[in-house]
């Protein structure tokens, strides 16, 4: 029997809602036996995660770190990371306050806007996780800015809208050297989210592997088959380690459960395949 791999979800250490501890036990209940927590920017719920794990499901340290190619936000997960890292320890810290910077100029941009009380009320959301507009998201339809996330993102979040800003996030390429030197796998994650032309998105493969990414997340979410396909032509053609991930934040909002992304092709070499993991009992 094979393992159910769910490489990609967030708790409320970043713009998730559940706790880790509720993450993994609703993973453990949808069959997941190999669960990654790759929160925004941090580390912070692995240790929960892991205790919270048991015997029923294998967590692998995750993270889905934020940076810029081409003037584009591109998200880049690492896989089995060591946490104890020096330069990833670091990196965060840096990662922590570019957050923090940016948060402060979303608000700022969203109060100009004539809309009040941004900064002290995504901080409510946020506790002491990271902030991302997701919290800001909430904040606008408390509010009755908007009526939906969704319209959150399209009218004052989303690209190009006020409150997009996004040049604190480093290079592409020195995020990917983090999680090289933290020993993890880099994967590209959710290649079809940026809205890329085929020329586009190999342009970014070849950059992504040149500076030493290796795997592809070739499922993301539900997805449609032709996708998954076109992915999985750009794998092969890269000669990329396949991963899959639900990209689970919240039970609520549309996302998918963790575990519950679209079939994974069977037969492509996989990030996993390079793991020694306990055999399924
Ligand atoms: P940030 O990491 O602060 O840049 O925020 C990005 C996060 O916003 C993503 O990881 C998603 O959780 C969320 N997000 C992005 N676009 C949308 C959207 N259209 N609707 C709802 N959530 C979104
Ligand atoms: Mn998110
Ligand atoms: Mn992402
Ligand atoms: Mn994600």
């Amino acid at each position: 029997m094979s393992y159910l791999y769910d490489l990609h979800t967030h708790s409320d250490c970043s713009d998730g809602q559940l706790s880790p501890t509720e993450l993994v036990t609703l993973a453990k209940s949808n069959k997941v036996d190999v669960l990654a927590l790759t929160d925004h920017d941090t580390i912070a719920g692995l240790a929960e995660a892991k205790a919270a794990a048991g015997d029923d499901v294998h967590i692998i340290n995750g993270i889905e770190l934020s940076s810029v190619w081409n003037g584009r936000n591109i998200h880049v997960v690492g896989l089995n990371i060591n946490v104890e890292s020096e330069t990833l320890t670091s990196a965060l810290e840096e990662q922590a306050q570019s957050r923090l910077d940016r948060a402060k100029m979303i608000a700022e941009r969203l109060e100009k806007t004539g809309i009040k009380g941004v900064w002290e009320g995504v901080q409510c959301y946020a506790k002491d996780g990271n902030i991302g507009r997701p919290h800001f998201a909430q904040y606008l339809v408390d509010t009755d800015c908007v009526t939906s996330f969704a319209q959150a993102f399209k009218r004052y979040l989303g690209t190009g809208k006020i409150g997009d800003v996004k040049q604190q996030w480093p290079e592409l390429e020195k995020v990917i050297s983090w999680i090289n030197e933290a020993g993890g796998v880099a994967v590209l994650a959710h290649p079809d989210k940026y809205d890329m032309t085929r020329t586009k998105l190999y342009n970014l493969l070849q950059d992504f592997v040149d500076a030493g990414g290796r795997g592809i997340e070739i499922v993301s979410g539900k997805q449609e088959a032709g996708v998954t396909c076109k992915l999985i032509r750009a794998a092969l053609d890269f000669s990329l380690l396949v991963s899959c991930g639900s990209d689970f934040h919240s039970p609520e909002g549309g996302w998918q459960l963790p575990g519950k992304m679209s079939d994974i092709p069977q037969g492509y070499k996989a990030v996993w395949d390079e793991w020694d993991l306990p055999l399924k009992g």
